[in-house]
């Protein structure tokens, strides 16, 4: 089969041709999409750095400490793009989960923090483009870019979860050698905030040089984060 990412297909030949392979995505463009995939969790976290929380959940009418900062850009689009990640993600996570026989998600798992959602929805998606790219189709409803039902192929699905990372890398600023600073999060060697820096591979702490695996960092921005809402409640 001829690689359905086209002209963007990462194993071109000399004359520009996608490559060939036994699925509609090629070997090289399936690597490709699950290192994005992956990367979707810390962009969905990394997002929420650049959208202002609403001031009336505070009760108090006044910016709270932990807003973004005043200095930084407050990207609407990051907040739409955030959504979007969710949207996408756990929509084809339910597909992946039907093809592979995976359990369901339940309905009480589906309201569950997002952040959390995207978490469960990449570790399910990740390690599982193969078996979302063969799906020959999955109905949608409300898919982005589309109005009302649409029947979308598991092979877009790839593409579309791919492109999403490349969304956030331009919303995030990403793309810079030193990497982009990480606001507000602290580091969990020295405990000093906003002295992380996340780059193509992983994250590291600027002041005391530790180094975080994706999954790490993933995991110790929720207990992070839970820690600052007790110290705030
Ligand atoms: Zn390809
Ligand atoms: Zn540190």
């Amino acid at each position: 089969m001829i690689c359905m990412a086209g002209q963007h297909c990462k194993a071109r030949d000399e004359s520009g041709n996608p490559a060939e392979d036994m699925f509609p995505l090629c070997f090289w463009c399936l690597e490709a999409a699950e290192r994005d995939v992956r990367a979707l969790v810390l962009d969905y976290r990394d997002l929420e750095q650049h959208i202002p929380r609403g001031s009336s959940a505070r009760g108090d009418g006044m910016p709270h400490a932990r807003q973004v900062d005043a200095a930084l850009p407050i990207d609407e689009d990051a907040f739409d793009l955030q959504r979007e990640i969710w949207w996408v993600v756990t929509a084809w996570e339910d597909v992946v989960r039907e093809a592979a026989a995976l359990p369901m998600v339940g309905d009480w798992a589906k309201r569950r923090r997002d952040g959390l959602a995207v978490v469960e929805a990449v570790r399910v998606l990740a390690p599982r483009l193969e078996v979302l790219c063969r799906v020959t189709e999955a109905e949608m409803w409300g898919y982005p870019g589309t109005a009302g039902a649409t029947v979308v192929p598991g092979w877009q699905g790839v593409l579309d979860l791919a492109a999403l990372h490349r969304r956030a890398r331009g919303v995030l600023g990403l793309g810079r050698d030193d990497g982009e600073l990480i606001v507000g999060v602290a580091c969990p060697a020295c405990g000093i905030r906003s002295k992380l820096r996340r780059s193509v591979d992983g994250v590291s702490c600027g002041g005391c040089k530790t180094r975080l695996e994706t999954a790490d960092y993933a995991g110790w921005v929720l207990e992070d984060a839970a820690q600052q809402g007790g110290e705030a409640a």
